[in-house]
C-alpha cells in the first residue's frame, strides 16, 4: 500500500504539478514529500493523489493538489515568512506551508476539523504551526502583521480586515467570486495605502463563511 501511494505521489508531482506548469522547486519537493493520504479518511486514501478535491467531513473538502500548488507558488515563500492561512480544513495546506516558511497561523471555524488537523500536525512533528478555532474572514488581529495570507475558501469580496493585516510588501492570495465559482486573486501591499491586485485562474472553493465572508443562511 505505502509503496503504491509513494508512486502515486511521484506521479502527481510529475503529471499534475510539473506537467501543468508548477515550477517552484521548493513547492514541488515539499508536495513530493508530504503525505496527502494522511489528511483524508480511510476510504479516500487510495484516491489521495488524484488531482481532485476530496471530502473531509462537515461538507468541506481538501483542495485539489494543482490548486494547492498554484496558490502556494503564488505566495513566493523564501523560508523566513510569517503566514496566515484561513480555512485549516484537513490541515494539508498548513502542513505544506510549515515546510516552506518560518511560522504558520491557521484558523478554522469547525472544531472537529481543527481537532483532526491538530492531531496530524502532532503526528508529523510540525512544531511551527499555531492554530485556533474562529472566524478567519476577519483575520487574526493579535498576530498581525503577516508576510503572507492565504484563504482556502471562496470569498464574496476581498475582506478588508485581511488586507489591513498584511505587512508592507506582503501578499494575499485568495479565491473571490460567487458561492460556486471564483477567481484566484493575488493582492500585494506596496505601501501603507497602495495595493496592487491581479487575477490568476478560475477555481471552485467551498464558501468562506463569516463576518467578511458569506452569511450562514446563504444570503
Ligand atoms: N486548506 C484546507 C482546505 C479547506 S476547505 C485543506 O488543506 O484541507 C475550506 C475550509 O475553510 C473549511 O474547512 C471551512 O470550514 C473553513 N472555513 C470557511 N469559512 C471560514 C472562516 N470564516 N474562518 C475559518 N475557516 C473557515
Amino acid at each position: 500500500m505505502s509503496e503504491h501511494l509513494e508512486e502515486a505521489r511521484r506521479d502527481m508531482v510529475e503529471r499534475h504539478l510539473k506537467g501543468r506548469g508548477i515550477h517552484d522547486e521548493r513547492v514541488l519537493a515539499a508536495m513530493g514529500k508530504l503525505e496527502r493520504h494522511r489528511f483524508v479518511d480511510g476510504p479516500m486514501m487510495s484516491r489521495a493523489y488524484e488531482d481532485r478535491a476530496l471530502p473531509i467531513g462537515q461538507g468541506q473538502t481538501i483542495s485539489q493538489p494543482y490548486i494547492v500548488a498554484l496558490m502556494t507558488e503564488a505566495l513566493e515563500l523564501q523560508g523566513d515568512e510569517k503566514v496566515l492561512e484561513v480555512g485549516t480544513g484537513s490541515g494539508y495546506q498548513a502542513a505544506l506551508l510549515s515546510m516552506l516558511c518560518e511560522r504558520v497561523f491557521t484558523i478554522e471555524r469547525h472544531s472537529e476539523l481543527l481537532a483532526r488537523a491538530r492531531r496530524i500536525f502532532d503526528e508529523l512533528g510540525l512544531g511551527n504551526i499555531v492554530s485556533r478555532r474562529g472566524d478567519g474572514s476577519i483575520g487574526w488581529g493579535s498576530e498581525k502583521p503577516f508576510d503572507r495570507i492565504i484563504v482556502t475558501a471562496g470569498a464574496p469580496a476581498v475582506p478588508d480586515s485581511l488586507v489591513r493585516q498584511l505587512a508592507l510588501g506582503g501578499r494575499l492570495v485568495l479565491p473571490v467570486g460567487d458561492r460556486r465559482e471564483q477567481e484566484l486573486k493575488i493582492i500585494d501591499r506596496l505601501s501603507d495605502s497602495t495595493f496592487r491586485g491581479r487575477t490568476v485562474a478560475p477555481c471552485a472553493f467551498v464558501p468562506l463563511l463569516g463576518k467578511e465572508g458569506w452569511t450562514l443562511s446563504g444570503a
